[in-house]
C-alpha cells in the first residue's frame, strides 16, 4: 500500500472560481493565470477546467509550449516578457503576446523582421519598483516598440504593490491613467486583489484583467473571510491518514525539541504529512487541522515526513481517530473544508506558497 498521503485537484472549484473572476469582469477578457504550474495545481491537469478564459499568463516558454500541445490556440501572454533575443523565434512560431519591460527587450525585437509578429503589452512602473519603465521613460519606449515592423499591437500594462490593500492602488493607478493617456491600445492593470475591489466596474478595470490567486480559491488578501464573501471555492486538498497514535502523560512532549508538552494526559495522532510534501515547516503547535472530520490542531514541530495532532477534540466529537482515520490538510474532504488561508496564517504565509510548494512526490488526482 502506498504512504497514505494525497493532494486532489477540482476542477469544479476551478471552473467555479473562473467564473467569478468573469462576472466580476464585466465587459473585460480575461486572463486566466497560470504560471508556476498553475500555482502548483498543475498546467495540464486545470486546462480543461479553465479553457473558457480568453487568454492563458504564464511566464515560461515551455509553459507555453505545453499548453498550444493541449490544443490552446488562443492568447498566451509572457508576464515577464522574454529573457534573451533568442526567444523570439519561438514567441513567432507559438504566436505569443509578451510583456516588455526594458530597452533590452525592444533592441531584441527591432532585430526582428516578421511585419507585426509581436503583439505586445509594455510595462509601467507604477510604483512597485520590480519590472516596468519608469513613467518619464515610458511614452518614448512605448513609441519606440509601436514603430518596430515586427510589433503589431502595443498596450499597456502595470502592477499594483497594494492592490490587496483598501485604497491601495489609488496613486498608482492615477499614475497609469496620466502616463497612458490618448496613447492608443488595450489597457490591463487588475491581479485577484484589484479585480475583487473594483469588480463590474469597467473603467477600473481595463480591456483585459489577470486573476490567478482567486481561480484556485484562496484569498489575494490572505484573510478567509474575504475567499468565503467571494464565494470563491478551493481548488486544491491536501489529503493524508493517521498512521500512528500515542498516548501521552501529563508532562510528555511531542516531536523535535521537545517543544510541545502535555498539559494533561492525551491522545496524540502521528499524520503522514510533512515538510518534504510541501506542508509548511514553520506551521507552530496550534495549527488547524482536520481529522476525522473534525477541526483539530497540529501539535509540535513539523517534521520531514510527519506531523502530530491532537486527537482529544475528535475523540469528543464522537470519533474514532485512530489508525486509518483521513486527515485533511487544507481544501476539503467529505463534508468538511480547512481552508488553505486559515493554515497559510497559522505559518505566518500565504496561500500562494503553499499551493506552489506542494512537493512532487505528493500523488495528484483530478476530480
Ligand atoms: C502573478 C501575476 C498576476 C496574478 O496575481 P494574483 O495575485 O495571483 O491574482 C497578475 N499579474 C502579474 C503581472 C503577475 O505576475
Amino acid at each position: 500500500m502506498p504512504r497514505p498521503i494525497h493532494a486532489c485537484i477540482h476542477l469544479d472549484a476551478l471552473g467555479h472560481n473562473l467564473a467569478r473572476a468573469r462576472r466580476a469582469a464585466a465587459g473585460a477578457k480575461v486572463w486566466a493565470v497560470v504560471k508556476a504550474n498553475a500555482y502548483g495545481h498543475g498546467l495540464t491537469r486545470v486546462f480543461s477546467a479553465l479553457r473558457s478564459a480568453d487568454g492563458f499568463a504564464l511566464l515560461d516558454l515551455a509553459e507555453a509550449e505545453t499548453l498550444r500541445g493541449l490544443g490552446w490556440g488562443g492568447p498566451i501572454l509572457l508576464l515577464e516578457g522574454t529573457f534573451g533575443a533568442d526567444d523570439l523565434a519561438r514567441c513567432e512560431r507559438l504566436n505569443l503576446w509578451h510583456t516588455v519591460h526594458d530597452a533590452a527587450q525592444i533592441n531584441w525585437l527591432a532585430t526582428r523582421s516578421k511585419p507585426r509578429a509581436h503583439r505586445v503589452f509594455a510595462k509601467l512602473n507604477t510604483g512597485m519598483n520590480r519590472l516596468g519603465f519608469a513613467p518619464e521613460h515610458y511614452r518614448a519606449a512605448w513609441q519606440r516598440l509601436a514603430q518596430l515592423p515586427a510589433v503589431g499591437d502595443v498596450g499597456h500594462m502595470t502592477h499594483f504593490a497594494s492592490a490587496d490593500l483598501a485604497g491601495g492602488d489609488a496613486d498608482a493607478r492615477e499614475l497609469f491613467a496620466r502616463t497612458v493617456d490618448a496613447l492608443p491600445g488595450e489597457r490591463t492593470t487588475c491581479n485577484s486583489a484589484a479585480l475583487l475591489r473594483h469588480a463590474g466596474n469597467d473603467a477600473m478595470l481595463g480591456d483585459w484583467v489577470r486573476p490567478g490567486i482567486m481561480l484556485y480559491g484562496s484569498s489575494p488578501t490572505g484573510a478567509q473571510p474575504d475567499a468565503r464573501a467571494w464565494d470563491l471555492r478551493p481548488a486544491m486538498s491536501l489529503c493524508t491518514r493517521i498512521i500512528g497514535v500515542q498516548q501521552l502523560a501529563a508532562g510528555a512532549s511531542v516531536g523535535y525539541g521537545a517543544t510541545f508538552r502535555a498539559e494533561r494526559a492525551m491522545r496524540v495522532g502521528v499524520a503522514a504529512v510533512g515538510y518534504a510534501d510541501g506542508y509548511p515547516r514553520h506551521a507552530p503547535s496550534g495549527t488547524p487541522i482536520i481529522v476525522d472530520g473534525v477541526r483539530t490542531r497540529l501539535l509540535g514541530r513539523v517534521s520531514m515526513d510527519m506531523v502530530t495532532v491532537d486527537l482529544d477534540p475528535v475523540r469528543a466529537a464522537g470519533r474514532a481517530a485512530d489508525v486509518g482515520s483521513p486527515v485533511l490538510c487544507w481544501g476539503r474532504h467529505g463534508g468538511a473544508e480547512l481552508p488553505i488561508d486559515d493554515v497559510a496564517e497559522a505559518a505566518g504565509t500565504v496561500g500562494y506558497e503553499l499551493m506552489c510548494a506542494l512537493a512532487p512526490r505528493v500523488p495528484v488526482r483530478v476530480a
